[in-house]
């Protein structure tokens, strides 16, 4: 039986993080591994990007670009430079003992290094409307679809501090929003609750909750059946577009009990750089930052990480 080689660097996760840590990695002659991920259930191959329609913040795009169509660009670049991908779901990952051990399936990985670019998922509602309405004014994204429905009203559903930044962000492109919460109190911080509520272009609904989207039929957002908790009164809000700001989850599960996190779920970085708890383990994008969750924050990250593997494998012993 021929013996596992053991890999300078395994990257998992093909989102902006994944894929700029592995065109920094590839160049850095590292010869990257990348486990992209292959389904909805699992890692999504592309990361976050490739649910939303046009990306207008990506610098160097002023054009416009599809999430698709950038991230088929980052990977892309990540392969002409030397990346070496599989698309699978990693199984299972052992960090404990050097070198680290990255199972997909039966198959096992060896490496020196590992950069965990795994990513979040935003938390939607659950409801059916929901589902086959996605892209098609509903989205989780205020910054990334907003301008879509410029002059039009929209819905913002949550009451956290993203609920508060979307729906402020919104009122300024806008013709109206309308926030709704399920409580009669939000959660935000007393200077986003206050900017929020002292915006005349924002209407707030305190516990109320979505029912249904309005029109599957039509195959595109018309408005929102919202429910009062109180009363059980039920009413239409004409809408455009339903943003739901109800949280992320970060993607861990393969890493709990092994990877510090914070008591949110997010995995946990020395601050100024992308380490973990485990020497020769990283952390990058989304998965550690629930703060600015931007592809190009996520891209920095990503560059951060394939430089922080590179020199800390330089420091014991090279490549
Ligand atoms: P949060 O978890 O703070 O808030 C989620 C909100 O969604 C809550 O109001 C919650 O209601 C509501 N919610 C959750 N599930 C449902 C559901 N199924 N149906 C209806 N409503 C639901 O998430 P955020 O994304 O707002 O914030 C995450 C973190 O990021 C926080 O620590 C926040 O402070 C931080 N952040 C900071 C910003 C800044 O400082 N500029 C900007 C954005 C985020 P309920 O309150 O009833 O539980």
């Amino acid at each position: 039986m021929s013996e596992t080689p053991v890999r300078n660097v395994i990257i998992i996760g093909s989102g902006p993080a994944g894929l700029t840590a592995s065109i920094y990695a590839a160049r850095a002659n590292m010869k990257p591994l990348l486990i992209e991920g292959f389904s909805a259930g699992g890692l999504i191959p592309g990361g976050q990007l490739m649910f939303t329609t046009e990306v207008e913040n990506y610098p160097g795009f002023p054009e416009k670009v599809t999430g698709q169509e950038l991230m088929q660009r980052f990977r892309d670049q990540a392969e002409r430079q030397g990346t070496e991908i599989v698309t699978a779901d990693v199984s299972k990952v052992d960090l404990s003992q050097r070198p680290f051990k990255v199972w997909v399936e039966e198959t096992l990985y060896l490496a020196h290094t590992v950069i965990v670019a795994t990513g979040a998922r935003a938390n939607y509602l659950g409801l059916p409307s929901e589902e086959a309405l996605k892209n098609k004014g509903v989205s989780a994204c205020a910054v990334c679809d907003g301008a879509l429905f410029r002059g039009q009203p929209v819905v913002v559903i949550g009451g956290g501090d993203t609920a508060m930044e979307e729906a402020t962000y919104l009122a300024s492109l806008c013709s109206h929003v309308t926030l709704v919460h399920r409580r009669d109190e939000f959660r935000a911080s007393k200077s986003m609750i206050d900017r929020t509520v002292s915006n005349p272009k924002i209407k707030i609904l305190y516990s109320h909750v979505v029912d249904e989207v309005l029109d599957v039929q039509q195959d595109t957002v018309t408005g929102v059946v919202v429910r009062d908790l109180k009363t059980g009164a039920k009413h239409t809000i004409e809408a455009s577009a339903m943003f739901v700001a109800i949280g992320h989850t970060p993607m861990t599960d393969l890493f709990i009990g092994q990877l510090d996190a914070h008591e949110n779920g997010y995995l946990k970085t020395v601050p100024g750089s992308t380490r973990t708890n485990i020497p020769g383990v990283f952390a990058a994008g989304d998965v550690q930052d629930w703060t600015y969750r931007q592809a190009v924050t996520a891209a920095g990250t990503g560059c951060m990480a394939a430089l922080d593997a590179e020199r800390w494998l330089s420091a014991e012993g090279g490549h």
